[in-house]
C-alpha cells in the first residue's frame, strides 16, 4: 500500500501521516507539498523513516507516481492565508483537483478529496446535513475557497461517473490542535498565541457568530475511516457537533492558558459564516465514527504545542 498525502507538510496532511505511519499495512507515505503553508517541522520528524518519502512540487503541475490512495489535502484553508492570492487559491484547489483526479484514475487508485463546511456558506439551515446545498456568495472574498471546493467536489463527482474512478469526499469543519501555524490566523491560533502573550483576545463582530470545533486526531480517523469504508463515497461530515460563539471560545481560551487577557472588539470580515455545526448522523452510521476529545481537553493541548513553539513551555 502507497500512500500519496497532497499538503503532507501542512496542519491537517502532517497530522495524517504520523497516523498513517503507525500503521503496519502501510508501505510507503509520500509527502507531496509545494511548502506555502507547509512547515519544516511537519516534515523533519519522518525523514529518517525509511517509508516516508518528501516531495515538493507545486500541484497546479500534473504528477506521474505509482500510488494506490490519494488524500487531497493541498490547499491553504485559513482565510487569512487564502485571501492573501485569491487566484492562486482557486487555481490550487481546481487545477490540484484535477491533477490527483487524472493521477488516481491512471493508477486506479482511491482518491480522497477533502472538502469543507465551506461549501454550505453562511447556511440557512441547522445544522448542517450533507443534503443542503448551501448559501454560498460566489463573488464574495472566500469564493476563491468555498467554489473552488464546490468545483472540486463537482469533478471529484464526475470524474467518478465519466471515467469510473474511486472516489470519496469528506467535508471537514473547522479544526484545531497541534501542527498549526502559529500565525495561521485562523480563531483558535489567533487567541491561544494572545492569550499566552497576555494581549487582548481580538473577537470580530459581536462575537455571536458560531463555529464547531474538532480536535484534529478525530478529524483524521474519520477521513482515515472514510478512505477505508467499501460502500460510501459521500459526502460525509467529519466534525464535531459541540457548538459555540466566539464569544464563548475566547473565554475558554483565557480559562485554558491561564491567561489574565481581555477582549477586544473588531470589524467582522466579510462573508462571515454566522453560524456552523455539523450534523455526523451519516458519518455516526456508515463510519461507525463520531469525536471522542471534547473543546478543554483539546485546547489544553493545543496550548501546550503553542507554548512549546513560542518558546514559552
Ligand atoms: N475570528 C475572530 N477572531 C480572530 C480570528 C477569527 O473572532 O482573531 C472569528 C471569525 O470572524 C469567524 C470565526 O472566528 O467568525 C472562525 O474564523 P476562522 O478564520 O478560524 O475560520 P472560518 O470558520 O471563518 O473559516
Amino acid at each position: 500500500m502507497r500512500i500519496l498525502v497532497t499538503g503532507g507538510a501542512g496542519f491537517l496532511g502532517s497530522n495524517l501521516i504520523t497516523q498513517l505511519l503507525a500503521k503496519n499495512d502501510v508501505d510507503e507515505v509520500i509527502c507531496l507539498d509545494s511548502m506555502l503553508c507547509g512547515l519544516d517541522s511537519n516534515v523533519s520528524p519522518h525523514l529518517n523513516n525509511p517509508r516516508f518519502k518528501f516531495i515538493k512540487h507545486e500541484i497546479t503541475q500534473p504528477l506521474d507516481i505509482q500510488v494506490d490512495r490519494i488524500y487531497h489535502l493541498a490547499t491553504p484553508a485559513s482565510p487569512k492565508v487564502y485571501q492573501m492570492d485569491p487566484i492562486h487559491t482557486a487555481k490550487t484547489i481546481f487545477l490540484g483537483t484535477l491533477n490527483m483526479l487524472e493521477l488516481a484514475t491512471a493508477q486506479n487508485a482511491r482518491f480522497l478529496l477533502t472538502s469543507t463546511s465551506e461549501v454550505y456558506g453562511d447556511p440557512l439551515i441547522h445544522p448542517q446535513t450533507e443534503t443542503y446545498w448551501g448559501n454560498v456568495n460566489c463573488t464574495g472574498i472566500r469564493a476563491c475557497y468555498d467554489e473552488g471546493k464546490r468545483i472540486a467536489e463537482t469533478l471529484t463527482f464526475d470524474f467518478h461517473r465519466q471515467k469510473n474512478t474511486d472516489v470519496r469526499v469528506a467535508r471537514i469543519f473547522n479544526t484545531y490542535g497541534e501542527g498549526m501555524r502559529i500565525n495561521d490566523g485562523r480563531v483558535i491560533p489567533n487567541f491561544i498565541n494572545q492569550a499566552i502573550e497576555g494581549k487582548p483576545l481580538t473577537l470580530y463582530g459581536h462575537g455571536q457568530q458560531t463555529r464547531s470545533f474538532c480536535y484534529v486526531r478525530d478529524t483524521i480517523e474519520g477521513l482515515m475511516s472514510l478512505m477505508e469504508q467499501e460502500d460510501i463515497m459521500g459526502p460525509v461530515n467529519i466534525g464535531n457537533p459541540d457548538e459555540h460563539t466566539m464569544e464563548e471560545l475566547a473565554n475558554t481560551v483565557i480559562r485554558a492558558v491561564g491567561s489574565t487577557s481581555t477582549i477586544e472588539f473588531n470589524p467582522l470580515p466579510g462573508d462571515d459564516p454566522r453560524q456552523r455545526k455539523p450534523d455526523i448522523s451519516l458519518a455516526k452510521k456508515s463510519l461507525s465514527w463520531e469525536p471522542r476529545v471534547t473543546l478543554e481537553e483539546g485546547l489544553s493541548r493545543t496550548v501546550i504545542y503553542f507554548k512549546n513553539k513560542l518558546g514559552k513551555g
